[in-house]
């Protein structure tokens, strides 16, 4: 070691030499400064003292024999006050009580006066390397202790219980954990295998990679199983196990090139909340969310099951398809939230119906569907649509309103009337429309000629498919007239098929079909289109300009380029838009409030009218009517029927003359087949009107003819004035 670096280490220890006689204290300080130590003096034990307090010091060399406080009195104190510095005592006393005391007092060495320059300073040297080492070990053991209180406090706040198992797969460590997710406490565990806390149906299978002896990539990730509640009473049976996720690997003492397996140290992960949620998802992916019952997908799943099974044991099963009637006009005039209600309160009311092993379905909007299992004949199924019958004769109080509900229900037979699920199914919708068609609130059982009718349907859809391209629409003209002075001042565009088979078709037969299979968008657009090419041969033929009424279909309205589209068309035929009259019904609003709105606030700004059809079927609210960028209420036929000895439709056309006057707007009433109509009408003051009265719906040749005589009859009327 070069003086240099010895200096450069000395120097950084800190000595206190306290002696009371000052050549000594001059000359030991000299010594040590000399070497290379700081030194500090003290000239008796109370300063001694004094400076211990204020500064630390690695070492002090200590007289015993000092006045006031001896050397023995300064260590005490010194011990007292856990001064924690290294002692040589430097002394005159050359007894070996004196040195024993002073060693007991934790003196480091002992050192008798007069002494040799070189063994004081070989002794000090010896001191501080001792003490030098003792400061780091206590450093190391701090460090340890405080990177092991670490390690405890991770363990321990883990949220995954962490465990070590011995050899013979015993608990030797659990943390908190384990507590907080198993219950219980770790004592009871402890020691115990851990076979007492697996799934007894897990203990043969994957249980055994709890004790796992592989390591690295072959040890044991992500494995599932089910650990025991130690505490099932907290639980009252509602969740007696809890599924974990583990990851374990073998332990093991290395010696060298041998290592000896000392256990297993595993981490299982609490996956209640992930297990939740994947049921969650499942339930969601077969379940219908509104009603909690099954869905579609895992209908057809349990029909084909029980298919099996009916096959295997020669019986028979029923499926039943049964639609609410009439929900859309609770949906219209209650609004989606009351709909929504009724469906769910609808599917509680069926499932009281049933048994345990019949499953009912939603099969979306308010369609359901009932598989009933071991059914001995077709009676069974029905006495099952009786009581359903007889439970809707209850009524349902959905917030402030009391319904009555009823529903349509057609049943078919396996293996009668079908042997797979998607016959069964489409059998029971297909006697489901005829019960519908018989007026509803009552069930069919599937027949053969049910099938026919259905087949007829498909066909129908078919041909409509291709009556455009055959050129098999014609649109007919229905006029509306002003009673005051019986004269024509508008006209609806009515379309007709003219079916190569079934010969002329009202829209009544095929309008539901078009909308369902999408084809009246293009209907929609000929229908427009012709209407546009009479009106422009009327002009030509200089006939006075009529407002002509085109009936729209909400799918029309939703398309995304309608508006466009629309006035574009009438453009193409130089066709004014105040003279075109759009009518929509209540229900085509509502399907799209939002979108809908900003597409009629545009037709009408460029002189569309537009009229709301069927009125009085639908939602009929007044504060909502004036927020309708509508001209025209077209009043439903079935408030005509009747009057004027029904009072009640009286009334309510009455009203909603009123109603209309008050929003300024106008009012078409549709229907009209007989003159007593017609003067009931006219004395609640309406006027215009629409009906079999002045004429049936005419084909367009008629109709212009019709348009020439009102001409020339207005027209000598004009030159009799
Ligand atoms: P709507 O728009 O309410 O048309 C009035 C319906 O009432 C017409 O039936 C008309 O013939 C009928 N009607 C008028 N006055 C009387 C009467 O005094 N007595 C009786 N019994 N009926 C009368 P139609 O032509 O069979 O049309 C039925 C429905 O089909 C229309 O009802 C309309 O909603 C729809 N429709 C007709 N043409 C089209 C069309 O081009 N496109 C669309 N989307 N729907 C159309
Ligand atoms: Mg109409
Ligand atoms: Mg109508």
């Amino acid at each position: 070691m070069t003086h240099e670096k010895a200096q450069q280490n000395t120097n950084e220890f800190h000595v206190l030499v306290a002696d009371d006689e000052p050549l000594m204290l001059a000359s030991l300080s000299r010594l040590l400064s000399a070497t290379g130590y700081r030194v500090q003096t003290a000239r008796n034990g109370t300063e001694a003292v004094r400076s211990l307090e204020t500064s630390p010091f690695d070492l002090v060399l200590l007289d015993l024999m000092m006045p006031g406080l001896s050397g023995h009195e300064v260590m005490d104190h010194m011990q007292e006050k856990r001064i924690d510095t290294c002692i040589i005592v430097v002394s005159g006393d050359a007894s070996i009580e004196s040195a024993i005391s002073a060693l007991r007092r934790g003196a480091y060495d002992y050192l008798r006066k007069p002494y040799e320059p070189d063994e004081i300073l070989k002794r000090v040297q010896n001191a501080l390397a001792s003490r030098r080492l003792e400061v780091e070990n206590s450093d190391m053991a701090k460090r340890l202790r405080r990177s092991e209180h670490w390690y405890r406090y991770l363990v321990n706040n883990s949220l995954d219980i962490i465990y070590t198992l011995d050899t013979e797969g015993r608990f030797t460590f659990l943390n908190q954990a384990a507590e907080s997710i198993l219950g219980g406490t770790k004592k009871d565990l402890l020691g115990k295998h851990y076979s007492v806390i697996v799934h007894d149906e897990d203990v043969l299978g994957v249980a055994r990679i709890f004790n796992e002896r592989r390591t690295g990539q072959r040890a044991t990730r992500g494995v599932e199983l089910r650990l025991k509640h130690t505490d099932n009473s907290r639980l009252h049976g509602l969740k007696q196990f809890v599924p974990v996720e583990l990851n374990a690997m073998g332990m093991y003492d290395r010696n060298g090139d041998d290592q000896r397996f000392i256990g297993t140290y595993g981490v299982a992960r609490n996956i209640s909340d992930r297990k939740r949620v994947e049921k969650a998802i499942a339930f969601q992916a077969y379940h219908d969310l509104l009603t909690g019952l099954p869905n579609r997908s895992l209908f057809q799943d349990r029909l084909t099951q029980a298919i099996h099974q009916a096959k295997r044991d020669h019986t028979q099963l029923a499926v039943m398809f049964i639609d609410l009637d009439k929900f859309k006009f609770v949906n219209d005039s209650l609004g989606h939230v009351a709909g929504d209600k009724l469906l769910a309160a609808l599917a509680t009311r069926l499932r009281s119906c049933l048994r345990e092993v019949d499953t009912l379905a939603r099969m979306g909007g308010d369609e359901f569907v009932l598989l009933l299992p071991h059914i001995s004949e077709a009676a069974d199924a029905t006495f099952i649509a009786e009581k359903i019958l007889l439970a809707l004769q209850q009524k349902f109080v959905i917030g402030d309103h009391e319904l009555f509900a009823s529903v349509s229900m057609g049943i078919a037979l396996y293996p009668s009337d079908a042997d797979t699920s998607e016959y069964l199914i489409q059998r029971a919708d297909v006697a489901m429309y005829h019960a519908k068609n018989q007026g509803r609130n009552n069930y069919q059982l599937f027949n053969d000629t049910m099938d026919a009718q259905a087949s007829g349907r498909l066909a129908l859809v078919r041909d409509l498919r291709n009556a455009l391209e055959r050129d098999e629409f014609e649109v007919y003209y229905h006029p509306q007239v002003d009673a005051s002075h019986g004269r024509i001042i508008g006209l609806e565009a009515l379309i007709r098929w003219n079916h190569p088979i079934h010969g002329l078709l009202s829209p009544n037969s095929f309008i539901h079909l078009a909308e369902e299979t999408g084809i009246i968008c293009q209907i929609g657009e000929w229908v427009l289109r012709t209407v546009c090419r009479h009106a422009h041969g009327w002009r030509e033929a200089g006939l006075p300009a009529l407002r002509i009424a085109v009936n729209i279909s909400p799918q029309q309205v939703q398309k995304s380029h309608f508006v466009n589209k629309f006035l574009g068309l009438l453009e193409e035929y130089q066709i004014s838009p105040t003279l075109i009259c759009i009518e929509i019904t209540e229900g085509t609003i509502m399907k799209d409030v939002e979108n809908t709105i900003p597409k009629l606030n545009k037709l009408r700004d460029e002189g569309v009218e537009i009229a709301l059809d069927d009125f009085g079927t639908g939602y009929s609210s007044l504060s909502y009517l004036s927020k309708l960028p509508i001209h025209t209420l077209k009043v439903d036929q079935s408030f005509i029927r009747g009057m004027p000895s029904h009072a009640g439709h009286l009334s309510i056309v009455s009203a909603i003359t009123t109603m209309a006057k008050g929003l300024q707007l106008r009012l078409v009433v549709e229907g009209v087949e007989t003159q007593e109509e017609l003067d009931s009408l006219v004395s609640i003051g309406c006027n215009e009107y629409q009906g079999f009265l002045f004429t049936r719906p005419l084909p367009s040749e008629k109709a212009t003819q019709l348009l020439r005589d009102n001409h020339a009859e207005q027209h000598s009327e004009i030159l009799k004035c």
